[in-house]
């Protein structure tokens, strides 16, 4: 502690910092416009560079940070705005850029998309090339569950998902607490309630087919072990003796009183 205390005052300026932007006046590096956007939050661009409105959307479409929060200089101080205020639309299925099969006339979803950082509302185009995939699988084929099967218009990160998981499997902190955190992370000056029932909903669909996946019930176990009770999730001891799996039945029958 001691060794800190001598640089209190030094790591408090650093930090400070980051409510100012020593490039503030410049122009933005596309040469039309001033510089006034930046992005900034728990999960930020490592470029700290400022950006007018154009250019900032630019940046974090080519870089898919479609979660990444914004703020923009008022002539006083950085105030809050998001990607979806200035323009940012989600496309789906086509590395970022739109759909050719999509109308024109179709207009995106709004979506409240949950994310490690917080809640997050983003305008969604979904593709129209692959009929038979639906809009939920879609929206899984980019990492992101729907909250519902059926014209979802909430969904969560599988980072989110998988930080609940290890963060409740560890601290067994209450799924309520963690919305809290969420809620707070998205706006800590007039936290609203989110999606709290929907991220129940879905972390409890997560974990079914996450111990689904992980008894081996997903890649077909029971075509492998047919003497196990068919579609059992429970784990089986690897070592322990078990006939078909890692002895057979002779063995037993052959072996003394501590063999086993
Ligand atoms: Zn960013
Ligand atoms: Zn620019
Ligand atoms: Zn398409
Ligand atoms: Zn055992």
């Amino acid at each position: 502690m001691a060794t800190f205390a001598k640089e209190f005052l030094a790591l408090q300026d650093s930090i400070l910092l980051k409510a100012y932007h020593r490039d503030l006046g410049a122009t933005c590096a596309c040469g039309k416009f001033a510089g006034l956007y930046r992005c900034a939050g728990i999960e930020h661009c490592f470029d700290n560079s400022l950006y007018c409105c154009n250019c900032i959307v630019q940046v974090h479409s080519s870089g898919s940070h479609p979660f990444h929060r914004i703020e923009k200089w008022t002539g006083s101080h950085f105030e809050a705005t998001s990607l979806n205020d200035l323009g940012y639309l989600l496309h789906l299925g086509h590395h970022g850029q739109p759909c050719p099969n999509v109308s024109s006339k179709r207009s995106p979803r709004s979506m409240t998309i949950g994310h490690t950082n917080g809640y997050h509302t983003l305008c969604v185009h979904f593709c129209a090339c692959h009929l038979t995939l639906s809009e939920p699988l879609q929206l899984c084929n980019h990492e992101l569950f729907p909250a519902s099967m059926n014209q979802p218009q909430s969904a969560f990160t599988f980072s989110l998902l998988d930080l609940y998981h290890y963060i409740t499997l560890a601290s067994k902190g209450s799924l309520y607490d963690f919305n809290a955190s969420l809620v707070e992370m998205t706006n800590p000056a007039f936290p609203q309630d989110h999606r709290y029932y929907e991220l129940g909903r879905v972390t409890r669909v997560w974990t079914h087919l996450a111990s689904v996946r992980r008894r081996g019930q997903a890649h077909g176990i029971d075509d492998f072990i047919p003497s196990r009770r068919k579609g059992s999730l429970a784990i089986r001891c690897p070592s322990c003796p078990e006939i078909h799996f890692n002895v057979d039945l002779a063995e037993i029958l052959s072996a003394g009183p501590f063999d086993l």
